[in-house]
Order: C-alpha cells, then structure tokens, then sequence
C-alpha cells in the first residue's frame, strides 16, 4: 500500500480534509504514493498559525535564525538519500540528478545563511540620522512547479526564513512528496508555525493568492499562472516574486569551436530532460557551423540512455506529466508538417512511461511553433543564421526574456553582443547556470523581481526607513 504524505500546519502532521491526490511515477504510470490534500478551512488554520508564529520569529535576531536553518542543513543532509529518491519516483529524473537536486538545496542553504539585511545610514548629519531598515513582511506563501521539486522550494523558503517571514509551502499537485517531506522535516526543528505546507489542485493556490493573511507570494511556474496569481494578488497588495516561463534563445558565433561547446549546449538544453526554466529552448548557429554543431549535438544525443531514473544506467529520464508530454510531441509534428528535419529522436518511446528522447530538430526559423512557443521538454530546435544583427533580432523577438546567450572564442565580441539580448540573465559560453549569489530574474513576461544574492533576500523585506530629527 503506497504511503500518504501529510501537510503540516502548525508544527503537526496533518491529514489533509479533502481526501487524497494520487502521485504517479513518470516512468512507470503507476501510483507510488498519495498526498494529503488540504481543504479551505485547514489553508485557514496554516494561515492563523503562521500569523501567530511570525509575533515571535520576527523578534528572532539574524543570527538566532541563522542557527535555525544550519540546522536544517544537516538535516538534510541526513535525508538526502531519502528525499533524492523521492524526487526520482514522482519527478522522473535520473537519481544521481535527484541527488544533485538535494545538494543544490542544501547548498543554497548554506550560501543564504551568510547574508545580512545591514542597516544602511543614509543621512547622518548635525540636524539628522536617516536609516534604512529591511523589515519581514508576514506571511510568505511559496508556491512552485513540478520540474525541480525540491529545490525551488528552497530557493523560496529558506531566504523568506532567514528575513524573519513564516511560511506555507504548497508544491505542485504533480510532484508534491518530496517537498512534503522537506517541509516535514524543518517543521521538527522550527518553532511551531513557522513553516506549514498545503497541497492540493489549482484551487488551493487560487486561494492562496486571494487570501488576506498573506502577506507575500513567490511563484514559479507558468506566466499564464503567475498572471492569475497577481490579479488576485490585489486585494491586499501583496508582495510578489514571479519566475515565469523562458524561451532562452543561445547564439553561436562563426569563431566558436563546436567540438568544445557541444557539451555544453547540451546540457544547457537538455538539463532536467529540458524542463528548466532558464534551458537553452531556441538555438541559433552561424551557417559556416551550423553543420558541425549539429554533428556533435546529434552525437551526445544518441549516447544517452533513456529510461527509469531508478536504474542507475540511465542518464535521460521521462517527461514528467503526460500533458506536456503532448505538447512536446505536437510542437515537433507541427514542425515537420511544416518542412523540418529531425536529426535525432521525434517521437515518444512505445512503452510505458511518458518517455521523449533528446531530439534535435533543424530547418525551421522564427514563425514556426517549436521556435515561438517554450517546448519545455526535451527537444531543441536549431536554427541557422549568416547575418548577426538579424538574428539578434530574432532572439529578442519573443514575449519572454528570462535568458540569453552567445558561444564565442573572442569573450569581448560575445559579451558586447550578450548585452543586447532583452533578458534578465545573459551568459557567454554558458546558459542556465544560476548561482546562489547572482541575482536571477526574468525581464518581459518571464517575471518580476529576481531571486538569489542579496537583492534576492531583500524581496522578502519591507524598507522602513527611520528618521530622526536632532
Ligand atoms: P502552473 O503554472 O499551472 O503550475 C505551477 C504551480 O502553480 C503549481 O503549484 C500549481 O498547482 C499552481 N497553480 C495552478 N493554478 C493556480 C492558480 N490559479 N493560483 C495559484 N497557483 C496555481 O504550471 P503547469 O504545471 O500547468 O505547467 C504549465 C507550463 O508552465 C509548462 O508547460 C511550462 O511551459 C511552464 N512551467 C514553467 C516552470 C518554470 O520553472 N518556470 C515550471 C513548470 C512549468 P497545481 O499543480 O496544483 O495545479
């Protein structure tokens, strides 16, 4: 009999009022365990109960709740194993990614936990002392997609902690056991309140965001989503940090050495089966490369194993909702229905499991659907281009604006050009790599305000500025 995962309200495991949500295994189609689903009057009880934790934690010094979360860092550590595997059953991605998923986790911790909120003077004078103090908000609720379970929540929880908040987690319906867990296992070493967690369908995060006990909401997932939550994010003025959707465009110059950027542009593309927000989802090649690149592209791509994160063998796991198993599978039929080349992959494994290999797709530009619209799953269209500045015009032309990068051996050329893309982040050489201490955002429609760093943690403050006339 699979295992029900509880939310926590309050200090306490609960069951949740709304019976059960079944969590499948990508790989397996099967239910490996269920989550307790909150209902309205229980989101209520998490709410009061964070409410009132926040009177006390918010009087915590800095460094009362530094020891807190160093805490929870070796605790995570001691389930590392345990939560890795259950990002691999009910995410799909092989385990030693679901390991290093963890690992980010607790590593992020530990970068968070060295930052300060310093008072800044901005005026002291004979007549005057102005400071610039960064207060907690309230109530943080930290809502998060089904790609990278485990680590976007603590991208949004630990930071919201350190600045003094408390916090509800509600993880995706798709994915919610590790994260229930995670949540479960803070829980035991944080005054009671202090972090609760709800989960259930769509409805429970609508009711989230309208609710007026909570003072914050960061949300990662789709724009249309992040939309909903900011209209209804109105009525008490909340406070919002949105990572949205990305269609990152990489640009490889004609002096790069395909042979040395190959790796890269494939993992930058392919990480997490391509379901990441900030992959590489649009490729453009000089054409006096074009050909080579995709030599080498098509080469990694036939070594990987596709199949069961579990087995340690595979390298690639599944899709990991049939949904956008479907998406990915449309925007590659459009593509070739519309004169496209698949050079490798194209199709979904006949087997169970929602499995797409790597596929890489050419003759297709700007105006065909696998280019204009985030494929978010494991495929990579190519594109090849002679004229620079019209196709740093193609890579901007996109609603989004999450990332951005050129693949160059002349780093000044790339950089100049780098600058150019209408992206929060811009890499040169690199995509996707986010760091714990470089601000990460997206310009556009791929969000507002950025995560990460110092500017990161001040977004879950408030400035009260103190002015004292002498
Ligand atoms: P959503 O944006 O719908 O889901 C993300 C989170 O928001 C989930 O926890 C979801 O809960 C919750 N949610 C759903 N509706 C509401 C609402 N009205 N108010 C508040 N919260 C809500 O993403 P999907 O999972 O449907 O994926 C759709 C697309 O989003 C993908 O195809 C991909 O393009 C993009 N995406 C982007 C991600 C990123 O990292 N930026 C991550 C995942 C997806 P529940 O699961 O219960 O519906």
């Amino acid at each position: 009999m699979p295992r029900t995962y509880k939310i926590t309200i309050n200090g306490q495991e609960t069951t949740g009022e709304n019976g059960t949500l079944n969590v499948v295994n990508p790989a397996t189609e099967e239910v490996f365990a269920y989550a307790s689903q909150a209902s309205g009057n229980q989101l209520e009880q998490a709410v009061q109960a964070a409410q009132k934790a926040f009177i006390s934690w918010k009087e915590t010094t800095l460094d009362q709740r530094k020891s807190h979360l160093k805490a929870i860092a070796i605790k995570l550590e001691e389930h590392q194993e345990e939560l890795a595997k259950l990002i691999t059953l009910e995410q799909g991605k092989p385990h030693n990614l679901a390991m290093m998923e963890v690992g980010g986790a607790i590593g992020w911790l530990q970068a968070t936990i060295v930052l300060d909120l310093p008072v800044k003077v901005i005026e002291d004078s004979a007549a005057k002392r102005i400071e610039l103090h960064r207060k907690p908000l309230g109530v943080v609720a930290s809502i998060t997609p089904w790609n990278w379970p485990v680590m976007i929540a603590a991208w949004h929880i630990f930071p919201a902690l350190l600045a003094g908040n408390t916090v509800i987690s509600k993880p995706s319906e798709l994915t919610p056991v590790a994260t229930l867990r995670m949540v479960e296992l803070m829980a035991e070493l944080l005054p009671k309140g202090v972090i609760n967690s709800v989960c259930g369908s769509g409805e429970i995060g609508a009711a989230i965001s309208q609710h007026p006990g909570i003072n914050k909401i960061v949300f990662t997932g789709s724009t249309l989503t992040g939309q909903a939550i900011m209209r209804s994010a109105a009525g008490n003025l909340k406070r919002l940090t949105l990572e949205l959707g990305g269609n990152d465009a990489g640009i490889v110059l004609p002096n790069a050495d395909p042979e040395k950027i190959a790796p890269a542009i494939f993992q930058s593309a392919f990480l997490n089966m391509g379901q990441t927000c900030a992959a590489l989802k649009r490729l453009y090649v000089h054409d006096s490369i074009h050909d080579a690149l995709c030599g080498k592209l098509t080469d990694i791509a036939n070594q990987q194993i596709v199949g069961d994160g579990m087995l340690p063998e595979t390298s690639f796991g599944p899709v990991q909702n049939l949904k956008q198993l479907q998406i990915v599978k449309e925007l590659v039929e459009d593509a070739v229905d519309n004169g496209a080349t698949v050079l490798c992959g194209g199709e979904p494994l006949q087997q169970k499991g929602y499995f797409y290999p790597p596929t890489l797709v050419t003759n297709v530009d700007n105006g065909c659907r696998l280019v204009d619209e985030e494929q978010f799953g494991p495929v990579l269209p190519i594109i090849s281009y002679s004229d620079i500045n019209a196709v740093i015009k193609k890579a901007n032309d996109s609603e989004n604006g999450l990332g951005g990068s050129v693949w160059s051996s002349d780093l000044e050329q790339a950089a100049e050009l780098a600058k150019k893309l209408e992206t929060g982040t811009t890499w040169v050489n690199n995509h996707a790599e986010v760091l714990p201490h470089a601000p990460f955002g997206g310009a556009k429609m791929s969000g507002i305000g950025v995560e990460f760093g110092e500017e990161g943690l001040e977004e879950y403050t408030q400035i009260q500025v103190l002015s004292i006339t002498k």
